[in-house]
């Protein structure tokens, strides 16, 4: 996971005002948010263009499914609500409550082969249930959602990958946050086997290309031509933490665990 920053969203010409005729459609007729599906799927290439195409939440290689645009607030019910009807029907319709995300991220499913299940479908935990959202008047800026959201800019820096196994791994010691990445991991279900297998693949090569960009470090000896190697060998690193490439967050969050522990020349990829 990788932050998104939603003001870098394109919106198609007009889509505005068709999201807010929607909304109004819902209300007047008392339609379900998915009849007027078109609204938000119109949006699904303008969205998965932010990541080329990755999942914002586990940042698979794209080949992994065909990804969905998801409600991160489920607009048809809540699975953790005390009450009935839940859901925020009235965020239906809004772009900034919308995440790219690929069916084993948002789909229930159950790994058989490795013994996982998960898939955040219609579930939304809250730290504090009673400060839950019902209605439009009620004010979402009271809850404290449990699942990591992909568009904080605080978030993505919660996960990390584990060097042994590929297993998403918390990358914070605090203790509340460290619950918000267990249930995300099983909610989002980044424990799937075949993803911590690719995750480990890219994990190891990352601490690979750390290993050889040590070495060069240790050879500089104050000529352009030994400094120049050094440099060369922090442009693969670069690239495999920089948005857009297979989970860049968390081989940026190893690469700044690396630094904190005796590699503090990687500061200089962190920026
Ligand atoms: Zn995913």
């Amino acid at each position: 996971m990788h932050w998104i920053d939603q003001d870098k969203i394109e919106l198609p010409e007009g889509w505005i005002n068709e999201a807010a005729a929607a909304k109004k459609k819902m209300e007047d007729e008392k339609l379900k948010p998915d009849d007027l599906s078109q609204v938000w799927t119109a949006l699904k290439g303008d969205l998965g263009k932010l990541t080329n195409k990755r999942c914002w939440i586990c940042e698979a290689p794209a080949t992994r499914s065909d990804n969905a645009v998801d409600h991160f607030r489920p607009k048809n019910r809540v699975a953790e609500a005390l009450q009935s009807p839940s859901g925020y029907k009235w965020l239906a319709f809004e772009y900034k409550n919308f995440r790219y995300i690929c069916t084993f991220c948002n789909s229930r499913r159950i790994d058989i082969i490795g013994g996982t299940d998960g898939g955040k479908a219609d579930h939304f935990p809250l730290r504090d249930e009673a400060a839950r959202a019902y209605t439009e008047t009620d004010d979402i800026d009271n809850e404290e959602p449990m699942l990591l959201d992909p568009c904080d800019p605080e978030d993505w820096k919660l996960l990390g990958c584990s060097l042994e196994s590929g297993h998403p791994v918390a990358a914070t010691d605090d203790v509340h946050e460290r619950e918000r990445v267990e249930i995300s991991i099983k909610f989002y279900h980044l424990h799937q086997e075949d993803l911590k297998k690719l995750r480990l693949t890219q994990i190891r090569n990352l601490d690979q290309k750390i290993s050889d960009a040590k070495d060069r470090y240790y050879e500089m000896d104050g000529t352009p031509k030994r400094k120049k190697k050094f440099i060369s060998a922090l442009a693969p690193i670069k690239r495999l933490i920089t948005p857009g490439s297979d989970f860049s967050g968390e081989m940026y969050n190893h690469v700044k665990r690396c630094r904190d522990n005796g590699y503090p020349w990687l500061e200089k990829l962190l920026g």
